[in-house]
């Protein structure tokens, strides 16, 4: 990010601190960084904030940069320091100061030492406060001190600052878009999944029919998908024998993902899984014995338990149960380009059924600390070289990432961009040399040898709760035809109707198109409402004019009357937009 920007978040971020000192002088401080797109600050008030009191801290920001004060650095010693956060009551400052080394700490004072702001700071900043020309606090969020649970819950607030007005009402207009289209919001209204920490557990979503009904539908594409390409199906258990993780290498090393054991009896503790890995594992060791029945790949809708900090869940995109697309190929190091290749393509199909656009792969190498990884050098090399390989002979935009390849092997990142051009990291594809090693896997090759399979972790969705969350902001809650549980609303205009309503029912559902009839004794313009309200694809009115002709008036959702049309060949164009899971109505092409 451009330099400037971030020492003018930065400073925005303390002049926040002030004001806040200023309204509420007994506030307990914790840290106030920059991040992606703006900065925060965390508090501990002494009475709680709202979102209505932003304004009050903005026009006190506002007074403290019209001052227009300098922003200087000085420097204390440990002891002056401590002192000096002893004196005014700051435990979480006293806190930070333990972790800084030496003795010579950096403060930044906002004005002069004795009536302004000091602030643990090793910058670096802008050079005054008048600099900072277009700021807004955008919202607040509790926040566990250093992201523990056991420590006390503060208030962050966070907020941005920009260049100039015109940048900063910019990234409004898009934050407020994106608010529009979060898919907690969305859920609200059209109820795709239930989440409630409280009676069932953060992170434990139930797919409600509407999203059950999506999931289900991209369920039995994508299994379909993977069959076509040679995965075989196979189901596994939700949890395994203690022995087979550290086995894996998952105990130790993802332990703190991992729900604790449960203990059955001294020699029988069980971990619920966190990867089917080590399962499709045993599944190799049964049926494969030589290279001719290479490459072997095994896929599972498996679901997975792993313990994300509260602080990191989010909705349906981050998650502590989820189900998995998930899947393993065994092949021989000769084999391994034309699988990647293969899995790149059926990606690319995949992501191009929803209309992402722009495509781009990270292949995530090693870092400059070679030892924290798991396995053979010459091994990495090798994997490392056939991912980049693999994506070159494709035709997707590319970067290599140092540094952030898994501890047991390279990868590929899939990233997208939605409908309104934010980026969404999905896929994985994870080679693995290592975990072959670990369970010792073999097979006989051609010259009746035994050799070592090298393993393919892969997932397009990456978990149907993520990918349908993702698609839910990306189609603003409406989804593509084939994936809308309720298809069509057939809506009768008198009582009289009711009887012809129901027989467009029954054609629409012998061709699996799913409707409900609305006959409820309301105005029909109510009705109408209440499904437009409903968001539901086709809304379908038959009065004495459809009745006579064995017609119906159609509705196109956001767009309104289309006009009559025959049974069957309304029927037909909607078979035709579910059939080719269009994005958008048939009848607007
Ligand atoms: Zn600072
Ligand atoms: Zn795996």
């Amino acid at each position: 990010m451009d330099d400037y920007l971030q020492r003018l978040r930065h400073t925005a971020s303390h002049i926040l601190a002030m004001a806040v000192l200023r309204l509420w002088p007994d506030t307990k401080l914790g840290i106030g960084p920059t991040i992606e797109n703006g900065f925060y600050y965390d508090f501990l008030f002494t009475q709680s904030i709202k979102a209505e009191d932003l304004q009050r801290i903005e026009a006190v920001m506002q007074e403290i940069i019209d001052l227009d004060l300098p922003v200087k650095q000085v420097y204390k010693s440990r002891e002056e320091a401590v002192k000096f956060y002893t004196k005014w009551d700051q435990p979480f400052k006293r806190e930070l100061l333990e972790g800084i080394e030496g003795d010579r700490i950096s403060f930044y004072v906002i004005g002069d030492e004795s009536s302004g702001f000091v602030d643990l700071c090793k910058g670096p900043h802008v050079k005054r406060t008048g600099e900072v020309q277009a700021f807004k606090l955008l919202s607040i969020a509790g926040a566990y001190w250093r992201g523990d649970e056991k420590r006390p819950m503060l208030t962050r607030i966070y907020g941005t600052a920009f260049l100039n007005e015109a940048d900063l009402k910019n990234f409004v207009k898009q934050l407020e878009d994106a608010k529009q289209r979060d898919h907690r919001r969305i859920n609200k209204r059209r109820q795709f999944y239930l989440i409630d920490p409280k009676v069932i557990g953060s992170g434990l979503p139930i797919f409600l029919p509407r999203g059950a009904y999506a999931r289900e539908k991209l369920e039995q594409w994508i299994v379909d998908l993977y069959k076509k390409t040679g995965h075989m199906r196979v189901y596994t258990p939700h949890l395994a024998r203690q022995e087979l993780w550290y086995t894996s290498g998952h105990l130790p090393y993802y332990k703190d993902s991992m729900y604790p054991a449960m203990k059955v009896n001294d020699d029988e503790v069980y971990y619920v899984k966190a990867m089917n890995c080590p399962l499709h594992i045993q599944v190799y060791k049964r049926l494969v014995k030589s290279y001719r029945e290479l490459p072997f790949r095994v896929t599972d809708m498996a679901s997975v338990y792993r313990y994300e900090k509260p602080g990191e869940l989010h909705g349906l995109t981050r998650v502590r149960s989820l189900t998995q697309d998930d899947g393993h190929i065994f092949c021989t190091e000769d084999q391994i380009l034309d699988e990647i290749v293969s899995l790149l393509n059926l990606a690319e199909k995949v992501y191009s059924t929803f209309g992402f656009s722009d495509i781009r792969v990270d292949i995530s190498v090693r870092g400059g600390n070679k030892d924290k990884y798991l396995g053979d050098s010459s091994l990495w090399e090798k994997a490392e070289d056939m991912l980049i390989k693999a994506v070159q002979e494709t035709n997707f935009q590319y970067e290599t990432v140092p540094g952030e390849a898994a501890f047991y092997g390279p990868k590929i990142d899939f990233h997208v961009n939605d409908a309104v051009g934010r980026s969404w990291q999905l896929a994985t594809i994870q080679l693995d040399f290592n975990l072959p090693e670990r369970f010792d896997l073999s097979y006989t090759d051609k010259n009746g040898k035994q050799r070592r399979p090298v393993m393919i972790h892969r997932a397009l969705f990456g978990s149907f709760q993520r990918f349908l969350g993702i698609l839910i902001e990306h189609f603003k809650g409406d989804l593509p035809l084939w994936l809308e549980f309720e298809k069509v609303r057939v809506i009768p205009v008198t009582a009289s109707h009711v009887k012809y309503a129901t027989e467009v029912k029954a054609v629409l559902e012998t061709e699996k198109i799913e409707a409900i009839i609305d006959d409820r004794d309301e105005p029909l313009g109510n009705r109408i409402k209440r499904a437009e309200e409903d968001r539901v694809p086709y809304i379908v009115i038959v009065g004495d004019k459809e009745l006579s002709s064995g017609a119906v008036s159609v509705r196109v959702r956001n767009h309104g009357d289309i006009g009559l049309f025959a049974i069957d060949e309304f029927v037909a164009k909607l078979k035709e937009e579910i059939e080719s899971k269009m994005i958008k109505s048939v009848f607007l092409k």
